[in-house]
């Protein structure tokens, strides 16, 4: 495994969650959005999570910059890397197959917006969002540069801890004991753990 061989195998996986996730992207928004909790500190948290998963990295797999932050490929790491993107889009394909028409890239309930708890649902309560620290975790593995590796797991970090108790209040809000209950039984990312 070389170093170029890591970036065209991160970018090809970027291409890959990009048109997987446009149909069924397309599919949700033609559900009208009847309430949003978008507003700038959303849109602050999206760019935030766009730089660190997509622009720090594509700028160093294009440019090669910053070179100072370089390290040798180890390629145990780059197989594992492999494999977290794998995961990474299995989960996006169940994601978007069980939630349907109530996907949105920010904090929106649509019309005849429904709760998922089943599926992918049932085993942890943001699939969604395991699947991009997942993506996060290939980049770190898969880029040998300590920026742009570690640059997906600042971005969509300060994304997921600035937004997933906000999602939750607005689930409740929605759904009241039905999300509680669901919140209850079923853990946020990790099954049985957190
Ligand atoms: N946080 C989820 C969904 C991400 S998409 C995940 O990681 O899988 C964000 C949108 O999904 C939010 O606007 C919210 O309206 C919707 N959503 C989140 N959890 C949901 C659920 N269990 N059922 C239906 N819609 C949900």
């Amino acid at each position: 495994m070389t170093a170029t061989a890591a970036k065209i195998i991160w970018l090809a996986f970027g291409i890959a969650w990009a048109l997987l996730r446009l149909r069924p992207g397309q599919r949700a928004r033609k559900t009208p959005v009847r309430y949003s909790a978008r507003g700038a500190r959303e849109f602050a948290l999206l760019a935030v999570s766009l730089t660190g998963l997509g622009i720090v990295p594509f700028i160093y797999v294009a440019f090669h910059f910053p070179r100072f932050a370089d390290y040798p490929v180890i390629p145990v790491l780059s197989y594992l890397g492999i494999a977290a993107d794998v995961a990474c889009l299995w989960l996006f394909i169940r994601t978007h197959r069980d939630l349907g028409h109530n996907w949105s890239v920010s904090l929106d309930l649509r019309d005849r917006h429904t709760l998922v708890t089943t599926g992918i649902y049932a085993t942890v309560r943001h699939p969604m969002y395991a699947g991009f620290w997942l993506m996060a975790v290939a980049q770190v593995l898969l880029l040998p540069n300590w920026v742009a590796g570690l640059a997906g797991l600042a971005g969509f970090g300060v994304l997921f801890f600035g937004r997933v108790r906000r999602e939750e209040e607005m689930m409740i809000t929605a759904f009241g004991d039905e999300y509680r209950a669901y919140m209850g039984r079923t853990a946020r990312i990790v099954p049985w753990l957190y």
